[in-house]
C-alpha cells in the first residue's frame, strides 16, 4: 500500500502557544520568520503541504498566504484565537469557526476544507459542527492519551480506510501519528518532539513507524525555526516552559532534512490534507 506523509504546519504566534496564552505577553515580538525558513526548506523538495492558520493573523499575514497558496500549498484553519475548543462552549466553538471561515473569504479570497484543533482539542460534538459548516475534513485526533491537554475524540462509528484516516459521509479525520513502544503510543509527529528527543531516540521511533507501514502525519510551528532567539517570555514563565519552548530550535532545520530524507528513502509520496481527501473520494 502506498504510503503518504503530510508535512503540515500550524501558523501560529509563539504566544498562541497554550503555555502563553492567558500570561501577558509582548505581542510585538514575533517568531513568522520561521514560516519562510520551513517553506524555503520544504521548496528544496518540491513538498507541497498544508498550513493550518491562526484567524487573526490571516490579515497581517495575508500577502505571504497569497504566495503560498499559489505556490501549491494548501491553508486550512486552526481557529481564530488559539483557544481550545473544549473549552469553549459549542455555541463559541460555532461562532469561532464561522469567524475563521469568513477570514480566509474576506482577505484571501479561499474556502477553505480542513481544521487542525488547537491542542488536539476536540469532541464529537464539535467534529459535528465543522461537518455542518461544510468543512470537508479533520485533522485534530491523536492517539495520545499522556498529554493533559489533547482531547479524545470518538469516531468509532467511521470507516476506517486505512490506520490513520476515517470517513463518514463524506467528512474524513485524519490522526496526527504516533508509534507505539512497549504498549504506549508515543507522538513521532510533532516538531516539539523532534526539536526535543536527540535525534538517536527520533530516528528509533522513525523506524518503528516504517516497520508499521504507517502514513506520517506531522506538524511544526513557525517558532520552532525562528531566528528570534530573544524572546522575552511573560513574567512568572516557569523553567519547564521555558525548556520546551526553546529547547532544540537552532538543531531543528538538520534534523527536518534528516527526517525528509528518511521518508524518501522509504517512498512516502508528499502530499495535503486536501489531496487524500480527492482520492479517497474518487475511489469511491
Ligand atoms: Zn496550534
Amino acid at each position: 500500500m502506498k504510503k503518504y506523509a503530510v508535512l503540515g504546519m500550524d501558523v501560529e504566534e509563539w504566544y498562541h502557544l497554550d503555555y502563553f496564552l492567558d500570561k501577558e505577553c509582548d505581542t510585538s515580538q514575533s517568531t513568522l520568520d520561521g514560516l519562510q525558513i520551513y517553506l524555503d526548506i520544504l521548496g528544496k523538495y518540491n513538498i507541497k503541504t498544508t498550513f493550518f492558520v491562526v484567524g487573526e493573523i490571516v490579515e497581517k499575514l495575508a500577502p505571504a498566504l497569497k504566495k503560498i497558496v499559489a505556490d501549491g500549498h494548501e491553508i486550512a484553519l486552526h481557529s481564530y484565537h488559539h483557544r481550545r475548543p473544549l473549552l469553549m462552549t459549542a455555541e463559541e466553538f460555532e461562532e469561532d469557526t464561522i469567524k475563521s471561515v469568513a477570514a480566509f473569504k474576506e482577505h484571501l479570497n479561499y474556502d477553505v476544507k480542513g481544521f487542525r484543533a488547537p491542542c488536539f482539542s476536540l469532541d464529537r460534538e464539535r467534529l459535528e459542527i465543522l461537518r455542518k459548516l461544510g468543512l470537508t475534513y479533520d485533522a485534530s485526533k491523536i492517539n495520545f492519551n499522556n498529554h493533559e491537554l489533547y482531547g479524545d475524540l470518538d469516531v468509532a462509528d467511521f470507516e476506517q480506510l486505512a490506520d490513520d484516516i476515517y470517513r463518514i459521509d463524506g467528512f474524513y479525520e485524519f490522526e496526527t501519528t504516533t508509534v507505539n513502544v512497549r504498549n504506549k503510543n508515543i507522538p513521532v509527529s510533532g516538531g516539539g518532539y523532534i526539536r526535543i528527543l536527540p535525534w538517536m531516540l527520533t530516528k528509533y521511533l522513525m523506524s518503528k513507524l516504517l516497520n508499521a507501514q504507517k502514513n506520517y502525519f506531522f506538524y511544526i510551528h513557525p517558532f520552532e525555526f525562528s531566528r528570534n532567539y530573544n524572546i522575552k517570555e511573560p513574567e512568572g514563565t516557569g523553567l519547564l516552559t521555558k525548556f520546551r519552548f526553546r529547547r532544540g530550535r537552532k538543531s531543528v532545520e538538520t534534523k527536518i532534512h534528516r527526517l525528509i530524507k528518511i521518508l524518501q528513502r522509504n517512498d512516502y509520496q508528499f502530499v495535503r490534507f486536501e489531496d487524500l481527501v480527492e482520492k479517497h473520494n474518487s475511489a469511491i
